[in-house]
């Protein structure tokens, strides 16, 4: 099962050879190759680490229809590929490889990964977001065997079956479209009478007639021994409780950035999401972030993109100002 966590810590101190970067960039979803794209045509030789998951959240969705220039949609593996394909035609270099500690009060900061401690002028954070859990019962113990926070990678297990899709977000309701290609039937359960997904997707999914619906209703368990079995749902508005059966579950209720490894050195707001000015940066000068690690708000892979190019000419207006200051002091330039 993915996990898109970045890991904070790392037990062992880290004995790795150094490496010197003008930009180190964290994460390959749509923000990260972006940056790594216009940074790699402004001769820095971006560094970019994967992480744990290449790619990002896009890298696991089927079908994206709404990023400008694909009239036909695009998969979001293809989709990496060529955002991939195109930053490294012009320099950017790829690292499969994790950061797991960062110390970004020293010049250049200091980037400690699985393999490598990078020391870079300028960094730029793009690492995303990780799928939010209902933290009910039954929930991380079913995690692979019948719970998912995937369509994509698991929805073929679910052939001629009964699935459940938690949320009424577009994700939610993407990908329990997507998963009638598979399921019998796809059980939409929502805790409100209304999606919140746009119209067109709520108009595919109100004329699917694979797909049901349980309004003003939440989880409050998952029943299962070594595969799901059923779910217990509680209504809302009654209290009422019922149990379903059901094969699989779907959690689409959100996302959590993925912003732990920055904890007490970039400023956050409440629910994790690093902040930054318009200019995408940082509290600490040199420090850039991009992407839904930043963006509480749009979530898009247009915007992530967008963000990520951003940040990237900041970054390297940010290197020229440090070679044309000339004071002993330049490591603490402040922003323009
Ligand atoms: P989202 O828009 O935040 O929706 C989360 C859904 O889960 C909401 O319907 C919410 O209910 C429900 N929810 C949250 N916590 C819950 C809990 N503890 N128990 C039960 N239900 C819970 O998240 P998303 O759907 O992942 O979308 C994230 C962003 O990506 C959005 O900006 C979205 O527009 C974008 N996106 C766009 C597309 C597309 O354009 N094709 C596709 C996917 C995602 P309430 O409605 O009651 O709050």
């Amino acid at each position: 099962m993915m996990d898109l966590n970045i890991e904070p810590t790392h037990s062992q101190p880290n004995q790795n050879e150094e490496k010197h970067v003008k930009v180190l960039i964290l994460g390959t979803g749509p923000a990260g190759l972006s940056a790594a794209l216009y940074a790699a045509r402004a001769e820095l030789s971006p560094v970019v680490l994967t992480g744990m998951q290449h790619g990002g959240q896009v890298s696991l969705t089927y079908i994206v229809e709404n990023y400008p220039g694909f009239p036909d949609g695009v998969s979001g593996t293809e989709m990496t590929e060529l955002f991939q394909k195109q930053a490294e035609k012009f320099g950017a270099i790829l690292e499969y490889d994790t950061a797991t500690r960062v110390n970004l009060s020293q010049r250049p900061f200091r980037v400690e990964t699985y393999n490598t401690t990078y020391l870079a002028d300028t960094l730029i954070v793009t690492t995303g977001a990780t799928p939010r859990h209902l933290e009910i019962p039954g929930e991380r113990e079913l995690t692979g065997r019948g719970v998912s926070y995937c369509a994509t990678c698991d929805g073929w297990f679910f052939k001629g079956k009964e699935v459940v899709v938690v949320g009424g977000g577009d994700s939610a309701v993407e990908e329990a479209i997507f998963l009638t290609r598979f399921a019998n039937t796809v059980t939409i359960v929502h805790r409100r009478d209304e999606l919140r997904a746009g119209a067109i997707l709520q108009e595919r999914a109100f004329g699917n007639p694979k797909i049901k619906f349980i309004w003003d209703s939440v989880l409050t368990e998952i029943v299962g021994k070594d595969a799901v079995k059923s779910i217990r749902i509680k209504n809302v508005q009654s209290g009422a409780e019922q149990e379903f059966q059901t094969d699989g579950v779907f959690i689409f209720i959100g996302h959590t950035p993925n912003t732990e490894l920055f904890d007490g050195q970039l400023e956050m707001d409440s629910a994790g999401y690093i902040v930054t000015d318009k200019l995408m940066h940082t509290n600490i000068p040199g420090v850039f972030a991009a992407g839904e690690a930043a963006d509480p708000v749009y979530r898009q892979v247009v915007t992530s993109a967008g963000m990520g190019a951003a940040a990237a000419i900041q970054a390297n207006h940010y290197l020229d100002d440090l070679a044309a200051d000339t004071s002993p002091n330049k490591a603490a330039l402040k922003h323009p």
